[in-house]
């Protein structure tokens, strides 16, 4: 048994003070992720800063179409919110197929952008990191997966307005159909106009040490029509630069054809 101190904090302020304070301490919301690497000994925190009186769990439309989703609101609150179901069904359905039911129902946005390998939102209100930066890749400093610094507390997270994702999927292929995380996955959104890809986004789950954005593939299908042949294409192109290692060399394929799966299922009626 491990002796750590615990304290609930009842305002932002104080929970990034007190954590700043220590070293060896860190926020909890959740505690899906926390404390379940205390249980394995793999985090020796001496002071937990409880965040869950914070009033951060809203999910609130922006003007452009957006979402501004509370780091505290939970993954099934954020699954079930009517904005996200219209207007991003992959973000619905990426959560839903996470974890289990009663995890999803503790586990806030905020600790899942946040949980060790495997976050857009504000620093004090103050600065916003695109997600594009959040994710680390290893390089000289793998213990580093994100650019927060110690104390940092995530306020929110913001999804940019994006007609496309009205049109979006996400796949996910695991060794069981629950409680499991991904071999790879797929996030897809796709815009066609007169047989032809006008607009394009994918991205990859499983495949690396962070999401991977599938831009060769996006590049690739810009301006083409969508036939089975230029899905592939455009898959093959994705990974044609995949460095894997022989237990997870079957990896490449599966993701080519996740990306051909998903994409076939979104413009199955154009083509
Ligand atoms: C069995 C199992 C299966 C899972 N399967 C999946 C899956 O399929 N897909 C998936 O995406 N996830 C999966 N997860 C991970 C799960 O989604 C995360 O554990 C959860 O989202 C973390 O949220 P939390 O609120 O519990 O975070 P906590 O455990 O409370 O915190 C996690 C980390 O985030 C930090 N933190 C929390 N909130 C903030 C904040 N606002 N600002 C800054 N730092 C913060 C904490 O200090 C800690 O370091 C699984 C977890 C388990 C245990």
């Amino acid at each position: 048994m491990l002796p750590f101190s615990y304290v609930r904090a009842g305002d932002a302020g104080t929970a990034i003070a007190l954590v700043r304070a220590s070293p060896d301490s860190a926020f909890l919301a959740g505690g899906t992720t926390e404390v379940d690497l205390v249980r394995q000994d793999v985090l020796r925190p001496g002071l937990l800063v409880d965040i869950n009186d914070l009033p951060l769990d809203l999910i609130e439309d922006l003007p452009d179409g957006g979402l501004r989703i509370g780091a505290l609101a939970r993954m099934s609150d954020v699954a079930r919110a009517p904005g996200v179901i219209e207007r991003f069904p992959v973000i619905s359905q990426a959560l839903v197929l996470g974890a289990s039911a009663q995890l999803r129902n503790m586990a806030s946005m905020g600790g899942n952008l946040c949980q060790r390998v495997r976050c857009s939102y504000f620093r004090d209100a103050a600065r916003a990191i695109g997600i594009d930066d959040f994710f680390l890749l290893p390089g000289d400093t793998p213990q580093r997966e994100h650019p927060l610094e110690h104390g940092e507390l995530i306020t929110a997270i913001e999804v940019p307005g994006a007609p496309v994702a009205r049109r979006s999927v996400y796949l996910k292929f695991r060794d069981r159909q629950s409680y499991e995380f991904a071999l790879a996955s797929v996030a897809a959104a796709v815009r066609i106009e007169d047989g032809t890809v006008t607009e394009v986004r994918l991205a990859l789950g499983g495949v690396g040490t962070r999401p991977w954005r599938a831009r060769r593939a996006e590049a690739a299908l810009l301006g083409r029509p969508a036939t089975g042949a230029s899905l592939a294409e455009a898959a093959r192109q994705e990974l044609a630069a995949a460095t894997p290692h022989p237990m997870n060399a079957f990896k490449v394929e599966l993701a080519q054809r996740a990306i051909v799966r998903a994409l076939t299922t979104l413009t199955d009626g154009d083509r």
